[in-house]
């Protein structure tokens, strides 16, 4: 018992300090101590009315009548107490009624031991214990009764004639009787207290359990957070509501007798019970579960254990994540697959090669990854629109992952791109082997709207560990081989080499000597003249670009062809070349120099971009220099690649501005006819490789014949490029050949050499 309780008790009365404290326990003993009293006083009434009877022996004694009279008072106060007694409604009014009870009840029995009897002795000794014990009256009056019946009983029992020898004997004897009931009764308080507190306690954490299990009951039921409670077997004990309606039925309807049951993965719920035991909770334990009408949802799983009767528990809350599951699966879908061929996209490729590579280099495996470009995409895009280029893209991607095995992954890095990881064992040949059958796969006519596309692709291999262990360098290496395949022709695979990187690692020093030799001014144009066959007249110059090498003495554009094929350098380059051409007719303007027209050579890299003439034309004219005194060649590999309606808009802008257009090296290239009917062009020069051979090959010959009479029908005028004797001048007079440009004539000359040339005039005889 804790000291507070104890020190809530008066140290002498045992009873407690605060008057309510004790006013409640009072009251709560209230019924018992009605039933205590009540008993005490018939038990009085009885005895007494015994004793009255036995008195009777006595009758005609002089103490008879005192005994008689005091006999009635005993029983009429007991039975008047009594029916007092039923009537008290609160434990004062009880306790007037005992001490009435016990005052004229120690009176009338003070009359009663004057007989000096030995049971009057007794009786003195014994009432006052009994007031003390059996009568429940407050500490204070249960001493003060005590005390007076006391004095009452030895007064009674001394006075008037009784024997005075014993009485300090007597006295000595009732002090010590009350002390030591003094001290019973205040024990016997403080002991009664004690455990009432006790009890009140046991009583109060009775009521506070109950309450709190009736909140957690309902908590339980109405946590909107499905619960389960099971036992470590997975057999049920209880599901709360929000559970029956996740799982859209109880176990008992379901027939179902384990937890077990519900995991869609059963061998989850052991991986669930192994944390629980290591840890003793899960927090975040990911499962799938199945519901009532079959359906599958991911939840995550809280669980916790606890033990009750002996018994361990589970007690399990779930939280439905299927939706967000969902929710992030869309948001990472699209963040990482390419929306048109459901394809991973760039971002996923490069994840998904790292954690490839890093397999293959735990299993020591081989892996192969091909680079895959489609090759006439844009022609596609171009000629039938961006609806057919982009179900053309959907059935590549299609054929491509249908090539592959699950674990295999194909993605589509943008554009015509695509990239292969093959995982399996990867050889040169094997892997060749699987390209060649899937370029035959994506080669097979696809039909679209009633057209028939059919897809070629070029194909880039690298194979780790045997090429690279890097993915960055694997992927250049791939990048290279897809380069060289190109390179090759296109149509085609190439597996990496290092001898690739060289090449392009020279390409590249090579591009970036030409952008210091085009800001140095080093890259100037020669001029070649174009001449009438017949007349012999000068109708003007080719411009052809040389490198002035400070090392390498004069270089042709067959060392520098980068400068042309490069996209932004080959604008650099044209830039330059046409900024130079245009000073150099303005310098020969004003020396009073008729140069005729100029042609300028335009290269497909050059003419993608959409600003060219608009720049060209900018140039030329800021130099002061008539568009209509120039002249641009292009090759027919111009119209490949870009739409036509980008080509012809360019075309048209030169061509309103008076700037002539020659087709060059005519008869190489691919339908040619279609583009002289599409495109403005003015002139057709035929390339120098049929010129080589007109005399004596049937074939050039007729060749040349068949331009020279397209040239006639459509009224274009026809050059021949690369006329280099005097019998192929000849030749292409007799067939009606009206210009030529050759080293018959004469060399590329710098701008220097022009006047001079102009005003000596041909050597050669026309
Ligand atoms: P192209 O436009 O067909 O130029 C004609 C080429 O034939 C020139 O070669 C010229 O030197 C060469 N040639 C002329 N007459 C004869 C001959 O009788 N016999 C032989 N064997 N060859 C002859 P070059 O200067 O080496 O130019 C090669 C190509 O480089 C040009 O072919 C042109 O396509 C390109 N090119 C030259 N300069 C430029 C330029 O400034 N821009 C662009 N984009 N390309 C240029
Ligand atoms: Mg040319
Ligand atoms: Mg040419």
């Amino acid at each position: 018992m804790s000291d507070t309780v104890t020190q809530s008790l008066s140290p002498i009365g045992g009873e407690f300090k605060d008057p309510g404290c004790e006013a409640v326990f009072q009251a709560e003993r209230l019924p018992e101590k009605f039933r205590h009293i009540r008993l005490l006083f018939i038990l009085s009434a009885l005895l007494n009315t015994l004793f009255l009877i036995s008195d009777w022996r006595f009758y005609g004694e002089p103490h008879f009548q005192v005994a008689f009279s005091a006999r009635l008072t005993v029983i009429a106060i007991a039975l008047a107490c009594y029916f007092a007694a039923r009537r008290a409604t609160g434990f004062c009014q009880a306790e007037r009624v005992m001490l009435a009870w016990e005052w004229i009840n120690a009176i009338a029995v003070g009359f009663l031991v004057s007989s000096h009897s030995d049971l009057a002795l007794l009786v003195v000794l014994m009432l006052p214990s009994i007031y003390y014990l059996a009568v429940p009256t407050s500490f204070r009056w249960s001493v003060a009764s005590g005390i007076g019946c006391s004095a009452i009983m030895l007064f009674g029992y001394v006075w008037p004639e009784g024997d005075k020898s014993d009485l300090v004997g007597l006295i000595l004897a009732m002090v010590m009787l009350n002390l030591a009931l003094i001290l019973v009764v205040s024990r016997s308080n403080r002991l009664g207290r004690l455990e009432w507190l006790a009890l009140q306690a046991e009583r109060r954490a009775k009521n506070e359990l109950a309450e709190s299990r009736a909140m957690f009951e309902s908590l339980f039921r109405t946590v909107p957070l499905p619960l389960v409670v099971v036992r470590e077997d997975g057999s049920f004990i209880n599901f709360n509501d929000a559970a029956v309606a996740f799982f859209g039925a109880t176990s008992q309807m379901l027939g179902i007798q384990s937890v077990r049951e519900f995991y869609a993965n059963p061998e989850d719920r052991d991986n669930f019970l192994s944390i629980l035991h290591k840890e003793g909770r899960t927090v975040d334990f990911e499962t799938t579960v199945r519901t009532a009408d079959g359906s599958l949802r991911n939840v995550l799983i809280a669980g916790t254990k606890f033990k009750t009767g002996g018994e361990t528990y589970i007690i399990s809350a779930l939280v439905d994540i299927t939706d967000r599951k969902a929710a992030e699966e869309r948001v990472w879908r699209a963040a990482s697959h390419d929306p048109l061929t459901d394809l991973p996209n760039r971002a996923l490729f490069q994840g998904r090669f790292e954690q490839a590579l890093a397999e293959a280099q735990h299993n020591s495996h081989s892996l192969a990854l091909l680079l895959i470009d489609l090759d006439d995409f844009k022609s596609i895009n171009d000629a039938l629109g961006h609806d057919a280029g982009d179900a053309f893209l959907q059935e590549m991607a299609r054929r491509l992952r249908k090539l592959v095995s699950k674990d295999d992954t194909v993605a589509r890095l943008g554009g015509d791109e695509f990239v292969v990881i093959l995982h399996s064992d990867a050889t040169p040949e094997g892997t060749l082997s699987f390209v060649k059958t899937m370029l035959e796969e994506l080669r097979r006519p696809f039909l679209f709207k009633s057209e028939n596309i059919s897809g070629r692709a070029s194909v880039g291999i690298a194979i780790y560990p045997e090429h690279d262990t890097r993915p960055s360098e694997l992927l250049k290496d791939a990048d290279l081989a897809l380069y060289s395949a190109k390179a090759k022709g296109r149509n085609r695979a190439a597996i990496y080499s290092p001898e690739m990187r060289d090449t392009i690692e020279r390409k590249v020093t090579l591009v970036r000597e030409i952008q210091d030799a085009v800001t140095q001014n080093l890259i100037v144009p020669y001029y070649q003249p174009k001449v009438n066959l017949f007349t012999g007249d000068i109708i003007g110059f080719e411009a052809l670009a040389r490198w002035d090498h400070p090392t390498q003495g004069l270089l042709a554009p067959i060392s520098f062809a980068a400068a042309f094929e490069d996209p932004e350098l080959s604008i650099a380059v044209g830039e330059h070349m046409i900024r130079r051409v245009a000073e150099d007719i303005r310098a020969w303007r004003e020396q009073g120099i008729m140069c005729g027209r100029i042609a300028v050579n335009l290269s497909t890299a050059q003419f993608n971009w959409v600003g060219l003439a608009r720049r060209f034309l900018e140039i030329v004219q800021r130099a002061g220099v008539d568009p209509k005194q120039m002249e641009i060649e292009i090759t027919e590999t111009v119209f490949l690649g870009r739409s036509s309606l980008h080509v012809a808009t360019v075309l048209k802008q030169f061509h309103d501005s008076g700037v002539r257009i020659a087709l060059d090296d005519f008869g190489t290239g691919y339908a040619s006819l279609i583009h002289l009917k599409q495109f403005p062009v003015d002139d057709i020069k035929i390339d120098q490789s049929f010129i080589r051979d007109v005399e004596h090959d049937t074939e050039s010959a007729a060749i040349v014949n068949a331009v020279l009479e397209l040239g006639k029908s459509l009224e274009m005028d026809v050059i021949a490029e690369g006329v280099e004797t005097e019998g192929q001048a000849e030749f292409l007079r007799e067939h009606g050949c009206l210009y030529a440009q050759g080293n018959l004539y004469a060399h590329p000359m710098p701008a220097s050499e022009v006047a001079p040339f102009l005003v000596r005039g041909l050597k050669v005889a026309v």
